[in-house]
């Protein structure tokens, strides 16, 4: 099981990028659990026809100890297993909290032994990594960080945040840095700055998602462009950062 966790300001592309990688990952064929880290809940929106699906959180509060698998999870387009962790009442409990509570309550549940996702990717909001929304990088919880950036200075700010944050783990064997994912705003030196950045960072670009108003028109529909234009060039970038995930993965494994 390769764990993955994608991080990245909010309103970057985090779940659109996650969302089209997941169902491109399924499309070759492997089982991916997509769980949602965002308080916004709705990572999965675009696998499950445009819907919001119950939070963790939120199904925690309310059935308790009596909470199951199928109350939580819904299977998604190409068989995606969706989850969203949820969030706190706005103004009172910590968002950083909720995940914690999620993650324990999936171990508790057994969720990766009976399912047996052999992809797990955590959709994370990066603008505070603050303990709760580092959890993710934690104890093992994933093994590999991509960062989601525009060449926009507020992005880039919280992309050099997250990498800090995933060096201060790094000693302890847990999740490394996997590279970054340059999802454009089209302005201005946009190429050039975040390979900038990602000099200064120690990593690299591991792929250019253009711009493309295709990924509206696929939102609008509540799909994924891979779900909804499978033959467009915009499927095809997916594909690609999902053939990468999957190098990588078997990379490892030698
Ligand atoms: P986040 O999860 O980081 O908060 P979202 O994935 O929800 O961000 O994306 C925010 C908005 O940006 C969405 O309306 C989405 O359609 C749009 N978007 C994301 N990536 C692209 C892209 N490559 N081209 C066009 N629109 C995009
Ligand atoms: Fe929780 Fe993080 Fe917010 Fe603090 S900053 S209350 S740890 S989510
Ligand atoms: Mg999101």
């Amino acid at each position: 099981m390769k764990k993955i966790a994608i991080y990245g300001k909010g309103g970057i592309g985090k779940s659109t990028t996650v969302s089209n990688l997941s169902r491109a990952l399924a499309a070759t064929g492997k089982t991916v659990m997509q769980i949602g880290c965002d308080p916004k809940a709705d990572s999965t929106k675009s696998l499950v026809g445009g819907k919001r699906i119950p939070t963790i959180l939120h199904t925690l509060k309310e059935k308790k100890k009596s909470t199951k698998l199928e109350d939580i999870m819904v299977v998604g387009d190409g068989g995606v297993l969706c989850l969203e962790a949820g969030g706190p009442t706005p103004g009172i409990g910590c968002a950083g909290r909720g995940i914690i509570s999620a993650f324990e309550l999936l171990e508790e549940l057994n969720a990766y032994e009976i399912y047996k996702p052999e992809i797990v990717i955590y959709d994370v909001l990066g603008d505070v990594v603050c303990g709760g929304f580092a959890m993710p990088l934690r104890k093992g919880y994933s093994d590999e960080v991509f960062i989601v950036t525009s060449g926009e200075m507020m992005s880039m700010y919280a992309a050099s945040n997250i990498a800090k944050a995933v060096r201060q783990f790094s000693n302890r064997e847990y999740a490394s840095l996997g590279g970054l994912i340059l999802n454009a705003k089209n302005i201005e030196n946009e190429g050039e700055l975040v390979k900038k950045l990602s000099t200064e960072l120690d990593t690299s670009i591991i792929q250019y998602i253009p711009r493309n108003p295709i990924v509206q028109k696929a939102e609008n529909l509540g799909k994924t462009v891979v779900e909804a234009f499978p033959d467009d060039e915009m499927s095809k970038i997916y594909m690609d950062l999902a053939q990468k995930i999957i190098k990588e993965e078997n990379d490892n494994e030698k």
